[in-house]
């Protein structure tokens, strides 16, 4: 029998955040131990998923769950709770005796309070416990910056190929056929990455510039001996050193071709660079294309306040301009605002009631709260569950909400939060949004798999926030150098 541990430890640091990502942070989103994990993960659209349908019915493997954490990306990652992670994989470790493999869930944007490098540490300790010969494949988050340290104690990193992130299952499953492989004897994965000096601002895949790039890694993943390429677009909302774009190719026992892939993929990459930039509008533009109605939902994607980036969700800029211009028909998900939902409660369904709605938490860059009589039209439980193609099947807990009417603009106000990527969000709160003409999305890009076929039109919308759009409008500290377009 093989033994093969089985652990996800994810966070994307927006170091640009103040908010301290803890256990707590973990508890909010995902945090469970051993054969909870199948109970928990099992049945939905996450790269876990993927990896414990593909190894639980392998009758020559032994999968040993250890634990599964994952936290909306804000401020850095505790430095105990990051060594608690780390402690519980190492025990596991020494528990089970010789391992075989280890199979990761990672992010690989992860910065602790005390190391810019979270991933980096945590493949360094557990190269240390399983010794030379283990084999340690991991999945990543397309937003990865992946550093010198994760690619010398890891066999294999697998990125995501797709954002919106629709592609983790299929990431799972990769990752766990390339270690069952290799345990077979059949492959010795040989990986070889080159780092692209991009900081690049978040652009989707289906971009032609970009989705270019995705059709060529999967056309080179038919050549013989290449057992994966993919591409770490890196995470811009966070000032280390390693920031920036890498791409990752593995082949069999083959360095030359592994070489010869991602230099040739880094050198395209960077022919391009100047193209590789999302089409963004100001806030006039969009409140002149909100007034024009149409068929169907127009869609505002609020860039810059992503709670996916690390932003705190509480923004006021577009909200505000909304309110301005007596945008009719539309809905919001959604201002993170803990104190309006208890006064919302408080007041009762049906009622009026005054609030200084977001703009709590950084007001100097996300706007000052807005002062307004709100119509109280619900407040429940704030749980959904997602059934689109990112994540579906994952629980959500906004852990209570409220759904309010500023003159015609029906507010999701939650105490907890999450990005709003799956249409769940308003039906679980009482709205149909394709009823609706205008609706404001926290979210940058992910939104698209989801709203995009129901869209009538999406506008992306840049405000001042903590989801960097544009780099050259954020001073850089720790940011290797040069880097474009910093340089
Ligand atoms: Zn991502």
């Amino acid at each position: 029998m093989f033994q093969v541990i089985f652990a996800e430890f994810k966070h994307e640091t927006n170091t640009f955040s103040t908010q301290i990502t803890d256990l707590s942070s973990y508890q909010r989103r995902r945090f469970a131990t051993g054969h909870e994990m199948i109970k928990l993960l099992r049945g939905t659209r996450t790269e876990s998923a993927g990896v414990l349908d593909t190894m639980l019915q392998q009758p020559d493997v032994d999968l040993i769950p250890v634990v599964s954490a994952d936290a909306m990306p804000a401020g850095r990652v505790s430095a105990a709770f990051h060594q608690d992670i780390c402690g519980r994989l190492i025990a596991a470790i020494r528990e089970t005796g010789s391992i075989d493999g280890v199979l990761l869930c990672l992010h690989g944007a992860m910065v602790t309070e005390t190391s810019e490098d979270g991933e980096g540490d945590l493949l360094m300790q557990v190269r240390q416990a399983v010794g030379p010969d283990a084999m340690i494949v991991a999945t990543l988050d397309l937003h990865a910056n992946i550093t010198e340290k994760m690619k010398r104690y890891a066999n294999a990193l697998i990125p995501f190929d797709y954002y919106p992130h629709t592609d983790m299952y299929e990431r799972g499953q990769e990752a766990a056929q390339m270690m069952l492989r290799a345990l077979r004897g059949e492959i010795k994965p040989t990986m070889v990455c080159a780092s692209v000096p991009i900081a690049l601002p978040p652009l989707s895949t289906e971009e032609p510039a970009m989705k270019k790039f995705v059709d060529l890694a999967h056309d080179r993943e038919t050549m013989p001996g290449v057992l994966s390429v993919g591409i770490a677009h890196g995470f811009v909302c966070a000032d280390i050193q390693e920031l920036g774009m890498t791409v990752v190719a593995v082949t069999d026992q083959n360095p030359e071709l592994a070489d010869k892939i991602s230099t040739e993929f880094a050198a395209a990459l960077w022919r391009d660079r100047h193209v590789l930039k999302p089409a963004n509008i100001g806030l006039d533009e969009a409140m002149e294309a909100a007034a024009v109605p149409g068929e169907g939902p127009l869609v505002l994607a609020d860039l810059s306040d992503n709670p996916g980036g690390g932003s705190t969700c509480d923004g006021t800029h577009i909200l505000k301009a909304m309110i301005a211009a007596q945008i009719k028909k539309a809905a919001v998900a959604h201002i993170f605002d803990p104190e309006s939902v208890q006064a919302c409660e408080k007041a009762g369904v049906g009622q009026t009631v005054p609030l200084r709605l977001g703009g709590k938490l950084r007001p100097d860059i996300l706007g000052t709260p807005v002062d307004c009589n709100a119509y109280v039209k619900m407040i429940c439980d704030g749980r959904y569950v997602n059934r689109g193609p990112m994540s579906g099947g994952i629980q959500v807990d906004l852990q209570k909400s409220a759904v309010v009417m500023i003159d015609d603009i029906a507010v999701i106000i939650s105490s907890n939060v999450t990005q709003p990527y799956d249409l769940e969000i308003f039906y679980a709160h009482g709205i149909d949004p394709l009823s609706k003409q205008v609706l404001l999305l926290k979210s940058t890009i992910h939104f698209r798999a989801a709203f995009g076929p129901i869209a009538r039109k999406i506008l992306n919308v840049s405000v001042p926030g903590l989801t960097i759009q544009d780099p050259l409008t954020v001073s850089y500290t720790r940011c290797r150098r040069p880097i474009y377009p910093l340089d």
